[in-house]
């Protein structure tokens, strides 16, 4: 089985202001460069988007004009939402190249592939495009970064599982049965087709370490390892994983992860058990107990995203992340917000679990304010 490896994702840089994602802390952002290149790592994760567009600009300054092209490698991902026709492929791959100083990319994905992006995507032709960028030398792997379930993804790999090296997928213990992320289901489709996977967020963005304090607890009855420590681990051992990526937000936290992958140890069947109890035991926590069947959906004449709405609102409720709020909108936004309820009742005779769900809505739109 293949070895995974620590790769540095570049979304959740350390910032001089915090209310401001462009202003990368560039002292602490170059020491944490160094030291992760200097424990043997080389693996580095951005995109068009990260940090208000200035991700790979950053990264250009502390790692492309400091060290070697061939000491390290950069994958960045194609902005599908903002592809309106085919040259606009083109377009943004030239910028990202140029932001980063680089001529070629070691990974070129199409990012964000779901039920909405799939049609910009295919509508620009990007895996034509990205097929030629490999042909032509201006990418060296080529895939797609994945956020939907498993349906679409078999589809994808279908259509497209030629063209396939490398999916990126959302991989944790926590997600790992979830109706909604589908970590485990998503990774059966990709070993199936035989395409290389790298993980995000094996932390679910930091969430998993802020468990409450009989959690914690248990965590340390079990094992002598950190929480985030067996988080990496778990992604890291299954089956085509090659690259896990952390979004690391300072060098305590690089220096920490780091010792796992230099010191790397498969999870045990016995590690995979407790993992998945204590999946169970956060999940106790959450709010609202939807089990995420998604029964709701069929026929909700407002189509609201009710699920989803309802994770976003645990996950708000219990660690206060600003991301939150920015998936609530993009979702509001391509669907319809929580205070879009007509409150038809159509939904309540469905739901598995028996939620009101028109006041629980009315909560949802009151927390995020629409
Ligand atoms: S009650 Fe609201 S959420 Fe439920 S089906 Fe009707 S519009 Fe959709
Ligand atoms: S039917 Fe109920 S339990 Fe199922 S996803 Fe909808 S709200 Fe959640």
């Amino acid at each position: 089985m293949t070895k995974a490896t620590l790769g540095f994702g570049a979304m959740r840089l350390p910032l001089t202001d915090d209310d401001n994602q462009a202003s990368i802390d560039m002292e602490e952002f170059t020491q944490m460069v160094d030291y992760f290149m200097e424990q043997g790592f080389n693996y580095f994760d951005t995109s068009y988007a990260y940090h208000d567009e200035t991700s790979e600009g950053a990264l250009k300054k502390a790692l492309v004009e400091r060290y070697p092209r061939e000491s390290y490698q950069i994958a960045n991902k194609i902005p599908t939402w903002l592809l309106s026709k085919e040259e606009d492929n083109d377009k943004y791959v030239d910028i990202m190249l140029e932001r980063l100083g680089i001529e070629y990319f070691d990974v070129l994905l199409i990012h964000n592939i779901n039920k909405a992006l799939i049609n910009k995507a295919e509508g620009a032709n990007s895996f034509e495009y990205i097929k030629k960028a490999k042909e032509t030398g201006k990418a060296l792997k080529i895939g797609i970064s994945f956020h939907e379930k498993e349906e679409l993804l078999e589809e994808v790999f279908q259509k497209y599982g030629d063209v396939i090296d490398v999916a990126l997928i959302q991989l944790n213990y926590m997600d790992w049965t979830d109706q909604r992320i589908q970590s485990k289901k998503i990774h059966k489709i990709c070993v199936k087709y035989g395409v290389e996977i790298q993980v995000m967020e094996p932390i679910k963005g930091g969430t998993l370490l802020n468990v409450t304090d009989d959690v914690k607890m248990q965590f340390d009855d079990y094992s002598d390892n950190s929480i985030a420590d067996l988080a990496l681990r778990f992604a890291a051992s299954q089956e085509n994983v090659t690259v896990v990526l952390s979004g690391m937000g300072n060098l305590e936290q690089m220096k920490e992860n780091c010792e796992t992958f230099r010191n790397f140890e498969r999870i045990t069947p016995e590690d995979h058990k407790f993992l998945m109890k204590m999946a169970r035991e956060i999940k106790k926590t959450w709010a609202i107990d939807c089990s995420f069947c998604n029964y709701c959906l069929k026929d909700c004449e407002m189509n609201i995203p009710i699920p989803d709405f309802f994770n976003l609102y645990n996950s708000e409720k219990q660690y206060h992340l600003p991301s939150n709020i920015d998936l609530y909108n993009t979702a509001a936004n391509v669907y319809a917000p929580a205070s879009a309820c007509s409150e038809c009742g159509t939904c309540v005779d469905i739901c598995t679990q028996q939620l009101d769900i028109p006041v629980l809505l009315k909560d949802v739109a009151e927390l995020f304010g629409r």
